[in-house]
């Protein structure tokens, strides 16, 4: 009796022990991140298989399925409806401190896909084959791919029992692929108490592999402004057998070719230079040599041009884009319309106004027979996120553990993601797209094949753990 009653006592202290070590101690708790990222694939495969193709998303299904995972881990979630079929979830693993929404940390990633050309897959992209390491299924990255690897994290960090210091919300939207009326536009604004942080990890990021070795992990932390401009040319209808100067299609042509040619000043933001200076450490000498010549105020002008003709996403990083997309003009062969009209997509950097492009082109353009009709913003201006934040260096330091020989370089988006609608409710988000993969895989998304490579979706887990864990473990 008194034996087992000391062997008793012996096991509490124990067991005290290792709880005050684990909460106390500098050792963070340690989950068998192994099994996880193995029943992570598991749930991706399962993900893959329920069909969320957006338009119409009907992504409850998906939903209710995330939820019955969170559960059975006992992380008790919760499935918002925004429509009949459609809905999101949403769980919560609470910090031992004092409830602050501005230091909690979003997890979040849309349960939407693009649709699929059938015919053209080799494989069927819902039935979640695997095939010589590779998991195939529309939204095998975009972006199943990382809703499952914040699943993943989020359990993992239950089940260890990792004391918090900030709330960890995890988020898997819809409607992501359409108008996002029934994802992140009801979230927001009907359940942002649901969701409110003041951290956030999104799509939008890259984790580039080249000749078999990680070579930068991309951050977005900014985008730019899409808006939609109409160039409107008018003037009088006629015979087309009897042409003149004025006709609106000759004015409008004129107009498009030269916007076409026109190119404005660079404006290289804080993030696209550091962006470029991250780069030149692993670019080839010559382009490396451009990036840093952006830095010396004489040479960034031409430096900027150089870098613009490599790469189209580079020229876009460092200004305003104009993309003329349509034209319309004519009813017959053999008349002479009244009205003809092009749209030009341009996105803005952040900062810039649209004013202010505008009554350039109408300089440039210089035609009475001309006018531009702006369409009203898609979308807000968003402040961009901070790159000397504590998340910012906390994603540094986990790549410099997991992906020792990759630089991090920050950018700024040429497209629009759901991230920019959280930075203007003073929300740090970051595009962290986890998973290590070359070229060949990464343009799979929207494509044909989507294919997620597992050892990579494995390392992504990983490496979104540390960062995660980290940020929010309490010290
Ligand atoms: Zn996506």
């Amino acid at each position: 009796m008194r034996f087992r009653l000391g062997c008793l006592v012996l096991q509490i202290s124990l067991a005290l022990a290792t709880i005050a070590a684990s909460t106390l101690g500098q050792e963070p708790p340690k989950p068998d991140l192994a099994k996880v990222q193995g029943e992570a694939a598991g749930w991706l495969a399962d993900l893959l298989r329920i069909q969320t193709v957006n338009p119409p998303g009907n992504e409850l299904a998906a939903a209710r399925y995330l939820a019955g995972v969170l559960e059975k881990e006992g992380i008790q979630a919760e499935v918002l409806e925004s429509a009949p079929e459609r809905g999101v979830v949403v769980a919560r693993l609470r910090s031992s401190a004092v409830p602050d929404p501005s230091r909690a940390l979003l997890l979040l990633g849309h349960i939407d896909t693009v649709g699929v050309q059938k015919e053209k897959w080799s494989v069927d992209p819902f039935g979640a084959v695997i095939k010589e390491g590779y998991l195939y299924g529309r939204g095998a990255i975009d972006d199943k791919g990382m809703v499952i690897a914040n699943l993943a994290v989020v359990v993992a960090l239950k089940r260890a029992g990792v004391r918090l210091d900030r709330d960890v919300i995890f988020l898997a939207e819809g409607d992501e692929e359409e108008r996002g009326e029934f994802g992140m536009d009801f979230v927001i604004n009907k359940h942002w108490d649901k969701i409110a942080a003041g951290f956030a990890i999104n799509e939008g990021g890259r984790v580039k592999v080249k000749d078999g070795k990680v070579q930068y992990v991309g951050v977005q932390a900014s985008e730019k402004i899409p808006v939609n401009v109409q160039v409107v040319a008018s003037g009088p209808s006629g015979h087309g057998s009897q042409p003149r100067k004025d006709n609106p299609v000759l004015h409008l042509a004129a107009a498009v070719a030269k916007i076409g040619a026109y190119q404005g000043p660079a404006r290289p933001s804080a993030i696209v230079r550091r962006y470029f200076e991250q780069l030149a450490k692993i670019e080839d000498p010559d382009t490396a040599k451009w990036m840093r010549a952006l830095e010396q105020p004489e040479r960034t002008e031409h430096a900027a041009r150089v870098l613009s003709e490599a790469s189209p996403m580079w020229n876009s990083m460092l200004r305003n884009s104009i993309a003329p997309t349509m034209l319309r003009a004519g009813i017959r062969p053999n008349v002479v319309p009244s009205e003809a009209r092009a749209t030009l997509n341009i996105r803005l950097l952040p900062g810039d106004l649209i004013s202010e492009l505008m009554a350039e082109l109408t300089k440039l353009v210089d035609d009475q027979q001309i006018r531009f009709e702006v369409e009203p913003a898609l979308r807000q201006p968003a402040p961009p996120s901070s790159i000397d934040g504590e998340l910012y260096h906390t994603i540094e330091r986990a790549s410099a553990t997991v992906f020792p020989e990759a630089v991090v370089l920050p950018f700024l988006s040429t497209g629009a993601t759901d991230s920019a609608q959280l930075r203007l409710r003073n929300v740090q988000a970051y595009g962290l797209l986890p998973f290590p993969m070359a070229d060949e895989d990464d343009r799979r998304m929207h494509a044909d094949d989507e294919r997620i490579p597992l050892e990579a979706f494995r390392k992504g887990i990983e490496f979104l753990y540390r960062v995660v864990e980290e940020f929010t473990r309490a010290k």
